[in-house]
This record gives structure tokens, C-alpha cells and sequence, in this order.
């Protein structure tokens, strides 16, 4: 399951999942997202499988049960009615965040049949101050322009709003983000950024980038807030930053 890309196991059928959960049932660990409990989670990874990764109840993975708690915990997401666009939406939390933010919360994407409404992160065809908050995780190491992309999630926010912009970080960092567009051949781009689908890579600058286009953006190292055995039990990424973006 492993070599599975996200966007296809997203869709893969649950028969496999129902099977798997008996075999993994226990108590061991416990998906923050599902508030299901296993001996373990099911392995995941696509270059190198992580054992403990991903939730055969909700397919969380790690990020996503971090994430979860930061919402929760952190912001007021779960506390009220907003109005949320969630770009290149994580299967697990769409039903969940729907039941919180009904017709409120929109799914978008610019492929992914599983989303309410097919857009371009670089031209949001959405109004000055539309949303209260965005989601759009791991798309910006994708994007051809992602200054671009980050300006339009800004625009469409309210003041007062906030997005959450998370990538993959490859560590050690890099210093500064490393892009180059004449490189396009999968093979190369793996090499070079990590992926095949990938066009750069992100450094230590990340942040920075975000701040450019008027964001205030705080880099959470949420996860040490966490006791060693609650990281264990909820299987948390332990060197996950969470890229809390504000607009004020
Ligand atoms: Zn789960």
C-alpha cells in the first residue's frame, strides 16, 4: 500500500481497510482524528515506508493527527460555524469538517473528483475576504508559482483569518528554498527536490516566503507539547512545523 500515491488510496476501496482493522485491532495507539484505538497503525511511505503511519480507520496519517490537536487546541476551528475552503482536500477530515461547518466548508482541487469545486490555487475564483480560514497542505511544493499562490490564499481571507500552508520538510534543511524550473524529468526532479512531482524544495526560509505576501506566520513546533508517551500513542511527527498563517 506503501507505493500507493495519496490521490488513489484516497479511492481505494475499504474492503481491504475492514479486513486490516480486525488484524491491527488493540489499544496501543489511537487516532486523534477517528478516536479509534490499534495495536499499531498500518505502515506508509513512498520512498521509505514509516512503520506506525497511517490510521486504517480514517487513513490519518501522522501530520494529519497533529494537525487535528493543533485545531482543536489552538484555534477555534471546532467552536463555531466558519467559513472554510480546503484546497487539495485529506480525505479524513472531509466528512468531519463538513458535520462541523456544513454548506459553509468547501472542498477544491484542481483534479480530485472527491472535491466540491475544481480550481487553480493560482487564481481562486473567489472574492476579496470570502473565507475565515484555508486549507492547502502540501500543494505549494507543486505549483509552478507559489508566491502567486500563497497571495491569492491571502487575498481570500478575512482579516482576522488564518490558512495553513504545511509542506514537506526534507532534513536536514536547506538554508534557502531550491527551485529550478528547466528541470522537468521526474527522475531529475526526484533527485533534486524529492519527488517526482515536485518543483522545489523548501528550506529554512519557508516561513519567510509566506510573510512576503502579508501573512504573520508562527512556526509551531506543536508536537513538543506532547509528552514522549503521548507522541507515541498518537504516532505525532515529531520534527512536523506547523505553518500557523494569520492575516491580520
Ligand atoms: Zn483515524
Amino acid at each position: 500500500m506503501r507505493f500507493v500515491p495519496r490521490k488513489y488510496l484516497q479511492l481505494f476501496s475499504h474492503i481491504g481497510l475492514q479486513v486490516l482493522k480486525v488484524w491491527y485491532r488493540g489499544n496501543k495507539v489511537e487516532c486523534t482524528v477517528c478516536q479509534s484505538t490499534f495495536s499499531e497503525f498500518l505502515p506508509y511511505g513512498r520512498l521509505v515506508s514509516r512503520s506506525n503511519a497511517l490510521c486504517p480507520n480514517c487513513l490519518a496519517l501522522e501530520r494529519h493527527r497533529l494537525l487535528w490537536l493543533f485545531l482543536n487546541q489552538k484555534t477555534s476551528f471546532f467552536e463555531q460555524k466558519l467559513d472554510v475552503l480546503h484546497i487539495a482536500p485529506e480525505l479524513c477530515f472531509m466528512d468531519r469538517f463538513e458535520k462541523v461547518h456544513g454548506d459553509r466548508y468547501i472542498t477544491a482541487d484542481i483534479e480530485s473528483p472527491l472535491a466540491k469545486v475544481k480550481l487553480d490555487v493560482h487564481d481562486i475564483p473567489y472574492p476579496e475576504a470570502n473565507f475565515d480560514v484555508v486549507f492547502c497542505n502540501h500543494v505549494m511544493e507543486h505549483v509552478t508559482d507559489d508566491y502567486k499562490a500563497m497571495s491569492e490564499i491571502f487575498r481570500v481571507l478575512k482579516p482576522g483569518g488564518f490558512a495553513i500552508l504545511q509542506i514537506p520538510l526534507f532534513h536536514p534543511l536547506k538554508d534557502e528554498t531550491y527551485e529550478d524550473p528547466t528541470i522537468t524529468d521526474p527522475r531529475e526532479r526526484e533527485t533534486a527536490f524529492g519527488q517526482d512531482d515536485h518543483v522545489r524544495m523548501y528550506g529554512k526560509d519557508y516561513a519567510d516566503r509566506i510573510r512576503s505576501v502579508g501573512f504573520e506566520v508562527e512556526e509551531s513546533k506543536y508536537v513538543e507539547e506532547f509528552s514522549p508517551e503521548e507522541q507515541k500513542r498518537y504516532a505525532l511527527p515529531t520534527d512536523e512545523i506547523i505553518f500557523y498563517c494569520k492575516k491580520k
